[in-house]
């Protein structure tokens, strides 16, 4: 029997995952003699910015080099979209209710599984989004591009049956082409992260308050953010408009390496 052994035996817990501030994050396990095994101590620290997360998200460092985000797609916030027994659901205008996409949020309840680096860098090359979700928002829901089948702009019919977070249902979850102005309107205010690991703010920055005049052609740029007083790269949502009315969430491309969100429902 060595040394460790015998401290664990002693009742010491060992901390597997510890992280600054919240915690919900934090994982502590009272550590049974016989699965010591099986245990890996993750030293790593997950970036502030995932504690303004929704609590139903389960963020979890895996190594100290990966995290991983997991979430069943459903917002946190009101919806026409939810079934109107639901405690979120909220009414929408006559004129929307005639172009909303079919299914309510609660049909579409899954898993969307995201693995980003705790240290995301540029690639050497740019990568195109996809169709389907491209990151998952602060709210628990996945962001999508501005594309819809057959991976053209989604038509101002559509756009018209948009929620106030320019979001709908299908076809495997409830997701976000345009600014969703339940937790973002026009601010500075943390929207996700994206399938690359950098997370994506509302259209201003907090590093001058106003709107960011040196993006890149994916809307990213280096600097401050509410949570880190190191310089970081970063997307926003872009300041200009499609039909006058909606502000792309993220037109891409990714500058990172994108992970493939793996979803099910
Ligand atoms: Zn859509
Ligand atoms: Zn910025």
């Amino acid at each position: 029997m060595n040394y460790f052994t015998n401290l664990l035996r002693l009742g010491f817990l060992v901390f597997v995952v510890s992280c600054s501030g919240d915690d919900s994050m934090t994982t502590t396990e009272d550590t049974d003699t016989t699965d010591i095994t099986d245990e890996t101590i993750v030293t790593g620290t997950l970036h502030a910015a995932f504690e303004d997360f929704s609590s139903d998200i389960e963020i979890v460092l895996l190594d100290d080099d990966t995290v991983s985000i997991e979430t069943d797609g459903l917002p946190n916030h009101t919806s026409p979209y939810w079934s109107p027994t639901s405690d979120l659901y909220t009414a929408a205008t006559v004129a929307r209710v005639a172009h909303m996409s079919p299914g309510y949020i609660d049909d579409f309840e899954g898993t969307f599984a995201l693995q980003v680096s705790t240290n995301p860098q540029k690639a050497s090359r740019t990568t195109a989004t996809s169709l389907g979700a491209i990151g998952i928002a602060v709210s628990g829901a996945v962001i999508y591009n501005q594309n819809e089948a057959g991976n053209i702009q989604i038509t101002e019919n559509v756009a018209s049956g948009l929620d106030y977070n320019g979001a709908h249902t299908g076809p495997s979850s409830y997701h976000y082409h345009f600014e969703p102005t339940a937790f973002t309107d026009n601010d500075s205010n943390l929207v996700g992260v994206i399938a690359d690991g950098f997370f994506l703010y509302g259209r201003k920055c907090y590093s001058t308050g106003g709107y960011p005049t040196d993006l890149d052609s994916s809307n990213g740029h280096t600097s401050v953010t509410q949570y880190n007083d190191d310089a970081e790269y970063h997307y926003h949502i872009g300041n200009t408009t499609i039909y006058n009315e909606y502000y792309v969430n993220f037109t891409g491309d990714y500058q990172g390496t994108p992970y493939r969100i793996s979803g099910r429902n």
